[in-house]
């Protein structure tokens, strides 16, 4: 929260508030137009963080009615899963048989947050195909399932369609399948203010016209338009984050910071490594 907001923009805040007729006409009538300094701390402190429930209580409503009240529920309380590996036991890779692959993949995981990585049991290769589940409305010709994660099992799976990609890709992929782990609607290492503000912001960012553009997410269908939105959202986050793990040149600051302002909450000492 910022200290430096002087009456007159506290005073615009609850103006922009009060025509979602969330109860702030009440709250600007508590600020008069000159206050000694010491009297202005204290009802700053106590203006301030009504504005911040206001501001919270609108993102809620705005948030309900992009992804619906199923969705809603999880960003104000996801489920907590416990981490069984010890802090600083690398994510264990197994199964990649192509020369090189693993090494890239333990590299990836090293070099990611690690709040998201915690999260994981384990990255493995699974000889089989896989279907795109039908939430994404994509055939089997549009797109090829290469990597999957389980919300349940925390664990990330790579099919028989990665066989063809070498191991700078695979990375790529990786880091996309990682940066689920940090979704800020599922992230339980942030509190639900920073959850519903950031989750906001993502879903903002998606439609955005200087957006990222990701043919992948830009592909997704679904004719419920709730659907659309809650799964293009943990796409768009997925490709935004992996694209800045990644040190993608092509990402928007203004998704560049989104990613960073989650990062600062969930893994301040967190430095973002070269990876190539
Ligand atoms: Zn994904």
């Amino acid at each position: 929260m910022n200290l430096e907001l002087s009456p007159s923009t506290l005073r615009a805040k609850l103006e922009k508030l009060a025509r979602w007729g969330v109860m702030a006409s009440a709250l600007s009538g508590i600020l008069p137009a000159e206050l000694p300094a010491e009297e202005y701390a204290q009802l700053y402190t106590t203006v301030a963080e009504r504005i911040e429930k206001l501001e919270t209580a609108k993102l809620r409503l705005e948030i309900g009615q992009q992804v619906g009240e199923e969705m809603l529920k999880t960003v104000e309380n996801p489920p907590h899963w416990k981490p069984t590996r010890a802090e600083g036991v690398p994510v264990p890779v197994e199964g990649f048989k192509k020369h090189g692959v693993a090494a890239a993949m333990k590299k990836a995981l090293a070099a990611a947050p690690q709040s998201f990585t915690r999260q994981i049991v384990d990255v493995s290769y699974d000889g089989r195909m896989m279907e795109m589940p039908d939430v994404y409305g994509m055939s089997a010709k549009e797109h090829r399932l290469l990597a999957s994660m389980t919300r349940e099992g925390h664990r990330i799976v790579f099919t028989a369609s990665s066989d063809s990609y070498g191991p700078t890709f695979l990375s790529q992929e990786l880091r996309h399948e990682i940066c689920h782990f940090g979704d800020p609607a599922w992230n339980t290492d942030l509190g639900e203010p920073d959850r519903i503000r950031l989750y906001a912001q993502v879903l903002e960012r998606l439609s955005a016209p200087n957006r990222y553009r990701s043919e992948y997410v830009e592909d997704i269908k679904n004719p419920d338009p709730q659907r659309l939105a809650s799964t293009k959202a943990g796409e768009y986050w997925a490709e935004t984050c992996g694209a800045y793990l990644g040190g993608d040149r092509l990402l928007p600051a203004a998704d560049r910071e989104l990613v960073e302002s989650l990062l600062a909450k969930t893994d301040p000492a967190y430095q973002r490594m070269n990876p190539k």
